[in-house]
């Protein structure tokens, strides 16, 4: 499979100083297809073509606009499970997991936003405290860089791309050389659906291709997903350029698991929510924290259930934990493992890469037992299968080690009492955590607090990301005057 043209203007274009790279099927390690990764000219070109598109699509009825992303949804709905078997051989994600947020997920985001734009209600008309009258407008932001990486390729861009579309932004997206042959269906679907040329375009390349959208001037906003080293980079230019930025980061989340804990409700989930994509994702609850009185029974359940998670192909419908990403990616995560282990923790199962597996990038799923809070495996994001068990004395002792962290995305809480697992959910630092559950809902904001990130996605609130506020100050009456005369 071979893709060695950008989607610049509503058409494949070749590169003006673009770099072709091999893709890796991470269960393999066989080279599986070719990209075309874009330089600092053809993001300017994009860039161009998007600030050409962008009056004319921000001018559009919003009832019109979104009439093209139901459209988009449907043309990407229609190929979800083509895409989601693309995906899950660049990355290794499970095809069940990837057949939802990598096939299903980006429709159900767009609808969302062509639901809410499509009802826009009434002018914002507010009367003023003296008096006058204030009618508040929401202007599209402008042209957007959007930046993703590999781990939800399509996820992390529908979250991007279809607030912005429905506000009336033409965007640029940069998606990762990892997983980047999955970017085309985009461009396939957009055009089906009738968007015009130019109000999205797909320039998949490095590093040095997203600084130079990020600095870009003009894109008017950067929505980026990545590592908070990236994310920090990112922040530090966009600051210096006071250009509006949303950084979706990483995280280090909890799992607590309180004294009440139906422990078997727990394990049933683990997969999901401690190890989806075989912890290849941001949100995962990999901290398990949980009663010293039951701590015992917990390590040694955890254990039991890791252990039997169906390792292996990613597009087999049975298998749990996937490969990682790449050679480079495996390599950092058995160097944390090691970390572990040298800092004392008890490995209960796993620690390496399984005996049957030597294709490909596996690691076995991992469970460290005895971790303080305090030690770098409890600490740093390790972005791969790998458990850390850490007691607590009471409620409170927990709510302190899930808040002891720089980060502060996620996490989820354990009970039969939903109520106090409300209770204790409330205390937690994070921009979203689950009770006896956690997934993503696209009417509900998602965002980091701490060195997870700024701003939020999904939700209305996504959709305030990509419009600035404007107001427009009227006198006193004049509406009254205005309908008696005309003129
Ligand atoms: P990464 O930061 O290395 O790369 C992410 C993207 O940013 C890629 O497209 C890359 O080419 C680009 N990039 C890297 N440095 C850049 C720079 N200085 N300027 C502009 N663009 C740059 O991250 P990764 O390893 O691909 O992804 C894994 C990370 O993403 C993890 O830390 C994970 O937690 C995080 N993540 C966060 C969320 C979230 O919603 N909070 C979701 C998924 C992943």
């Amino acid at each position: 499979m071979e893709q060695m043209d950008l989607f610049i203007g509503g058409a494949l274009t070749g590169a003006k100083e673009g770099e072709a790279t091999d893709v890796v099927e991470a269960a393999t390690g066989e080279v599986m297809g070719r990209v075309m990764l874009g330089g600092a000219a053809d993001i300017d070109a994009a860039v161009t073509a998007a600030e050409a598109a962008s009056a004319s699509w921000a001018a559009r009825d919003p009832r019109e606009r979104a009439d093209v992303l139901v459209r988009f949804a449907d043309h990407l709905t229609a190929r979800a499970v083509e895409t989601a078997t693309l995906v899950s051989r660049q990355n290794g994600m499970p095809i069940t997991l990837s057949t939802g947020a990598n096939g299903y997920f980006p429709g159900l985001v767009l609808r969302y936003y062509a639901g809410l734009v499509r009802d826009a209600g009434e002018p914002d008309v507010r009367p003023g405290m003296r008096g006058t009258r204030t009618r508040v407008e929401r202007t599209p932001i402008g042209v957007v860089g959007a930046i993703t990486p590999w781990n939800y390729p399509q996820t992390l861009a529908a979250m991007k791309y279809a607030p912005a579309l429905a506000a009336g932004c033409a965007v640029v997206l940069k998606p990762p050389p990892e997983t980047a042959l999955d970017a085309y269906v985009l461009a396939e679907a957009a055009e089906a659906a009738g968007l015009p040329p130019g109000v999205l375009n797909i320039v998949p390349g490095g590093r040095d291709a997203g600084a130079r959208l990020v600095a870009h001037p003009g894109v008017a906003k950067v929505a980026f997903t990545g590592s908070t080293a990236a994310g920090r980079a990112i922040g530090a230019v966009c600051g210096e350029l006071l250009k509006p930025v949303t950084l979706e980061l990483g995280g280090k989340s909890a799992a607590i698991l309180l004294d009440d804990v139906d422990l078997a409700s727990y394990l049933g989930m683990l997969p999901r929510v401690s190890l989806p994509n075989a912890g290849q994702t941001c949100h995962s609850s990999t901290r398990i924290l949980a009663p010293r009185a039951r701590y015992d029974e917990v390590v040694d359940a955890v254990t039991d259930t890791v252990r039997g998670l169906v390792v292996g192909d990613p597009l087999d419908r049975a298998t749990q934990i996937g490969p990682m990403v790449s050679a480079a990616h495996r390599g950092r995560v058995l160097d944390h493992i090691d970390v572990g282990r040298a800092e004392g923790a008890r490995l209960t199962t796993g620690g390496g890469v399984p005996a049957d597996r030597e294709a490909g990038w596996f690691v076995e799923p991992t469970v460290f037992a005895d971790v303080d809070n305090s030690w770098r495996i409890a600490q740093e994001e390790i972005f791969g299968p790998v458990l850390c068990v850490i007691p607590y004395d009471d409620e409170e002792d927990a709510v302190r080690i899930a808040n002891d962290s720089d980060y502060g995305l996620a996490g989820t809480v354990w009970t039969s009492d939903e109520e106090r697992g409300v209770a204790v959910a409330r205390r937690v630092h994070t921009g979203s955590i689950g009770v006896n559950h956690f997934g993503l809902d696209p009417a509900a904001p998602f965002g980091g607090w701490k060195a997870s990130g700024l701003g939020t996605e999904l939700g209305p609130e996504g959709l305030e990301a990509y419009r600035r506020p404007k107001s427009i100050y009227l006198p006193a009456g004049s509406r009254e005057r205005t309908r008696k005369d005309p003129v």
